[in-house]
């Protein structure tokens, strides 16, 4: 049997130790091609562009 905690932690310090524990928001820029927003350092999702004309995948048409 492993060793086990001696007594119960607080409220506060249960409340304490989630003080950090909130989500932020994904930080998001405007492709500068096409405008939709995407996450900073990564290829386009929606053009499929990085760095300006650089095409390095390229999306099909969307076909349902
Ligand atoms: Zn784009």
């Amino acid at each position: 049997m492993p060793p086990q905690p001696k007594r119960k932690h607080s409220k506060g310090r249960r409340d304490r130790r989630r003080a950090h524990d909130a989500l932020q928001a994904a930080n998001l820029t405007a492709c500068p091609n096409c405008g939709q927003m995407r996450l900073p350092h990564t290829v386009c999702p929606n053009c499929g562009q990085y760095k300006g004309r650089e095409v390095v995948e390229v999306e099909k048409e969307k076909k349902k």
